[in-house]
């Protein structure tokens, strides 16, 4: 299986868009192209052509340069089946269980409700890499604007169980104010003591902490852990339900 080639770009406050590449058939994608300056920089300093958008879900700072991408190149437009109304200029729409062949390289589709209704994620096996657009953030997750914390909780339960050394391609850099939080709630737990130690490290370097893995995010994610007793002894539900827990942090983290 062939592996791509994948660059992060930092765009507008917080947003990260990756452009990934498959060398032996040279196809491009951008994945939740915010803005199209940076995208169209990024494919000219490698001498890339693009050839496709990938989008996880309808937020204007995940497809807000497809129309002009779409005008500009001719790419074709791939996002979620259960939104395709809200994606601007979708072509192939996809929905959980779907493979979907990217040049000679093979994205998984999950369908992952929560933060919106028709919230996909993509799984590059053969690369280790997950753009889970606002599902997932490194000690986070995205808000549930459209969704409810039971679905959250099945979505990110679903991604939990990928392989550990997955690589989590996120959409924005929160980490550093999600370990503020994780912190209020378990500040003593050593996993995510030596993450923010790692953070804030990377931070005063000015560099990204995304990606994360799947492995760093279950060790010290609170969303991960909504069935960890540990968590849920923090939080005052030991025994009780995952998606009670969940939503119980997920509120606090709304009011931090
Ligand atoms: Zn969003
Ligand atoms: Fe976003």
């Amino acid at each position: 299986m062939s592996s791509l080639e994948i660059v992060q770009v930092p765009v507008l406050r917080d947003n990260y868009l990756y452009l990934i590449h498959e060398p032996s058939s040279g196809v491009t994608a951008a994945i939740d192209p915010a803005v199209a300056p940076e995208v169209h920089e990024t494919l000219t300093a490698r001498g890339w052509t693009l050839t496709h958008i990938l989008n996880t879900h309808h937020h204007s700072d995940h497809v807000g340069a497809n129309l002009a991408l779409k005008a500009a190149t001719g790419c074709t437009i791939v996002g979620p089946s259960a939104d395709r109304d809200r994606i601007p200029g979708i072509d192939i729409a996809l929905s959980d269980g779907d493979r979907y062949a990217f040049g000679a390289a093979e994205a998984v589709v999950f369908d992952v409700p929560g933060h919106t209704r028709g919230h996909i994620a993509w799984w590059f096996a053969g690369s280790a890499a997950l753009f889970c657009g606002d599902t997932v953030f490194s000690i986070g997750c995205g808000r549930l604007f459209e969704g409810t914390p039971a679905q959250m909780w099945r979505s990110i339960s679903r991604l939990r169980d990928l392989p550990e050394d997955t690589r989590i391609y996120c959409a924005h850099e929160y980490t550093a104010s999600n370990i503020r939080f994780a912190l209020s709630i378990e500040p003593t737990l050593p996993a995510l003591l030596a993450r923010a130690a790692e953070v804030e490290e990377l931070r005063a370097a000015e560099q990204p902490t995304v990606p994360s893995t799947i492995r760093a995010e279950r060790a010290a994610n609170p969303f991960f852990r909504a069935d960890d007793p540990i968590l849920q002894r923090a939080v005052g539900m030991e025994g009780s339900d995952p998606a009670a827990v969940f939503g119980e942090v997920r509120s606090r983290k709304d009011r931090f």
